[in-house]
């Protein structure tokens, strides 16, 4: 759905759906000529990378793989606990792999900075970060974060995949909420 499909839900919208769609070509195009030749471990983390995950990897010519985990993160609220946990892991051995972690918004860094040293403690060739959206706060984190949709603004968005209580993924534009969306 369309922010204009419920317009009372929501504030204002950041992105619509054909400037995420374009911004995600640009950055399929960069991933491609960085990794001419060799083939991507895309690894998405649940729930709220997937959509990237499916527009980015189709815009790409590279032959790659995909794996998913699922981490947790924030519940139902909107801020950070800090606790990472794995609720799922992967499926396939990383091994000497070229992982791309595909995520959908970087806030603390904390969820990241976490499950990079993870994987990086299983041996693969290479770790890098595709975030779709990355929030101000994220530059205090020392991670490397080597592909980034968008720099947003300190605001709570929903929409591609970001949901609020399980709410909002299937939104196609990236929109902050109303108000009264969050006492109801
Ligand atoms: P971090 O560990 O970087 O603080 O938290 C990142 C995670 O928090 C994201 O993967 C996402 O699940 C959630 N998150 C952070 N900011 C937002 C936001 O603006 N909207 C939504 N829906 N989730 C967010
Ligand atoms: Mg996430
Ligand atoms: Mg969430």
């Amino acid at each position: 759905m369309r922010a204009s499909d419920i317009p009372g839900d929501f504030d204002h919208v950041l992105y619509t759906e054909e400037q995420v769609a374009s911004r995600i070509r640009e950055v399929a195009a960069q991933i491609d000529a960085d990794y001419a030749g060799r083939e991507i471990l895309m690894v998405g983390l649940l729930n709220g990378a997937v959509m990237t995950m499916a527009d980015l990897c189709r815009a790409m010519t590279s032959h790659m793989s995909m794996d998913w985990m699922a981490v947790s993160s924030y519940g139902a609220g909107t801020k950070s606990s800090g606790v990472v946990r794995i609720l799922k892991d992967l499926t396939k051995d990383i091994d000497g792999r070229d992982i791309l972690i595909v995520e959908d918004i970087i806030d603390t860094g904390l969820t990241l900075s976490y499950l990079v040293q993870n994987l990086r403690s299983r041996n693969p060739n290479s770790i890098e970060v595709m975030a779709m959206f990355r929030k101000p706060e994220a530059v205090t984190c020392p991670l490397d974060v080597k592909y980034v949709g968008f720099d947003i603004p300190n605001e709570f968005v929903v929409g591609y995949g970001l949901d609020y209580a399980d709410r909002y993924r299937n939104l196609t534009d990236v929109a902050t909420l109303a108000p009264h969306v969050y006492k109801s």
